[in-house]
């Protein structure tokens, strides 16, 4: 492989994808590794890097989208509701010294957004909005094609509150938004109990609501009307142009963004402008590798 391939891996609390960009080809993706949290960050890190060495035996650059909050300037990871015990992680040092490479480290959604903006999906003008939902809730603001990092967090929409007095979440607040919106809420307005562990899949939600099974579809119903309460807020504060969606759950956004809608019109004069990202899958690995690109240059 060419020396001017540039990596990018895309870790989120479930899955990560590693692959590369060059000019000539585009991205390619490589593998799809199971990120496993809970086994902490050595085996994850020891297939990555041998995933990357078996193509590229010298690899320049590598750029790497991680789920939490990432202190860019040294390349660490700060704090994961979503890869618990992770905190403190320095990946540039340690992927750094796993690869041989150069390697830049940012929020998983930021990558994701860089993307999507590199990609075309994203308007490089005006003030653009995406929020990732998943796992958690993932949130980029884009100012003309830029990142807006604010003090160097900027995004973090999953925890803001929605119910000031509501769920415990992982981050040490209450009623954060990810535990309304998140995959383990949609699975918990389905089965009606306190948590998802165990139950059934989104896919098989989506499955049964599309059949025309009730439970399913008010499961989406609520899950939207917090969606549309979280995008209200954000449309509230910073008025942008567009939100995009992206993430697993944006692949269902047909079961409950007509509630996210009813609920958003309820409580903000502001247009409803909601596009969902197709083919997002690999967004955020491209995002990375571009993120290295344009940093080696
Ligand atoms: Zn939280």
């Amino acid at each position: 492989m060419s020396s001017r391939a540039f990596w990018g891996a895309d870790i989120g609390g479930t899955t990560t994808i590693v692959g590369s960009f060059s000019g000539g080809t585009g991205f390619r993706r490589l593998a799809v590794l199971e990120t496993r949290p809970s086994e902490g960050p050595g085996r994850l890190f020891a297939e990555l890097s041998s995933t990357i060495l078996g193509a590229d035996p010298e690899p320049a650059s590598v750029g790497i989208g991680i789920a939490g909050l990432v202190d860019r300037s040294r390349g660490w990871l700060e704090f994961s509701p979503n890869l618990r015990g992770w905190e403190g992680l320095d990946v540039a040092s340690r992927m750094g010294a796993l690869t041989g490479a150069r390697v830049v480290v940012d929020n998983d959604c930021n990558a994701f957004a860089y993307g999507a903006v590199g990609s075309g999906y994203v308007p490089s003008g005006g003030l653009q909005v995406l929020v990732t939902l998943g796992t958690g809730i993932g949130g980029t603001i884009i100012d003309s094609g830029r990142i807006l990092y604010g003090t160097g967090y900027a995004g973090e929409f999953g925890h803001m509150p929605v119910d000031a007095l509501g769920l415990a979440c992982p981050c040490g607040s209450t009623g954060c938004w990810e535990r309304y919106a998140g995959r383990e809420a949609l699975i918990r307005y389905f089965t009606g109990t306190g948590g998802g562990a165990g139950g059934p899949d989104p896919r098989e939600i989506a499955a049964l609501a599309a059949d025309g099974d009730a439970r399913a579809s008010e499961a989406f119903a609520t899950f939207g009307r917090w969606v549309g309460t979280g995008l209200a807020g954000l449309a509230n504060c910073l008025s942008p142009e567009g939100f995009y969606l992206a993430g697993g759950l944006s692949n269902t956004a047909g079961l409950f963004l007509p509630s996210a809608r009813e609920e958003f019109g309820r409580r903000t004069r502001h247009p409803w402008s909601v596009a969902i990202l197709p083919g997002s899958s690999d967004a955020g690995a491209l995002g990375a590798a571009l993120m290295a690109r344009d940093s080696a240059s």
